[in-house]
């Protein structure tokens, strides 16, 4: 039976990343990667400490949350990665994150628009909310289906934190450095009571268009 190991150890390495940059603590926020052989993917564990996360405590799921290895208990987000891969061909690695600023945005109800041309290259014209749905649950997975289909690789969710995608794993990470940076960024702007200029309509349209030709190469229209 396959172990699915290459994947499982990827998810592990990671999630330690993300913990010692700031962006992943203790339990909370999940991350995920597609196994296209096998129509799967591998997720973390529920409510396990990232720095306590074996490869084998890695979970791994068909998209319809068929077990395929792992004794534990998958992240209870299991369905919102799988729904996304289902809804987006280009998307490779999924990060779900408490990550402070980009919650903090969400809170204030505040998406962030074109500030910065690295943002619009990797995350799309704007960072838009999904509304509030409960953790783990069906109406939240229906939220997020709503939501991203619209080709961006960065979401805010409401009194919740940050959804990231990438093509590869390293794009995802890469991602939420770049989110975390705009969200601070404006947050700042913010709290200078000051209005944030963005970039021109034009440089914006020539990034998004560069991305939309990334996301092409995988299928998605
Ligand atoms: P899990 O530990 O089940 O992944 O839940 C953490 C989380 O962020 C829920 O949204
Ligand atoms: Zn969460």
């Amino acid at each position: 039976m396959a172990d699915f190991i290459e994947y499982r150890q990827l998810i592990v390495k990671t999630a330690v990343e993300l913990v010692n940059k700031g962006y992943l603590s203790a339990t909370g926020g999940n991350i995920s990667v597609r196994i296209p052989s096998h129509q799967a993917l591998a997720v973390t564990p529920s409510n396990l400490d990232y720095l306590h996360m074996e490869v084998s405590d890695v979970c791994v799921l068909d998209l319809d949350l068929k077990p395929l290895a792992g004794e534990r208990k998958p992240s209870i987000e299991s369905a919102m990665h799988a729904a996304i891969y289902k809804t987006r061909p280009d998307v490779n690695a999924i990060l779900h994150t408490h990550q402070a600023y980009p919650s903090a945005l969400a809170l204030i109800g505040k998406p962030i628009p074109a500030l910065f041309d690295e943002q619009v290259r990797f995350l799309g014209r704007e960072v838009n909310i999904i509304p509030y749905q409960p953790s783990g649950s069906g109406l939240l997975v229906e939220a997020v289906v709503k939501h991203v289909n619209d080709h961006h690789n960065a979401y805010l969710m409401a009194n919740h934190g940050a959804l990231v995608f990438g093509e590869d794993m390293i794009r995802a990470v890469g991602n939420v450095a770049v989110l975390d940076k705009c969200a601070l960024a404006y947050l700042l702007t913010l709290c200078a009571g000051e209005k944030a200029s963005r970039i021109p309509d034009a440089a914006r349209e020539t990034l998004f268009t560069q991305l939309r030709k990334d996301q092409e190469k995988y299928g998605l229209d």
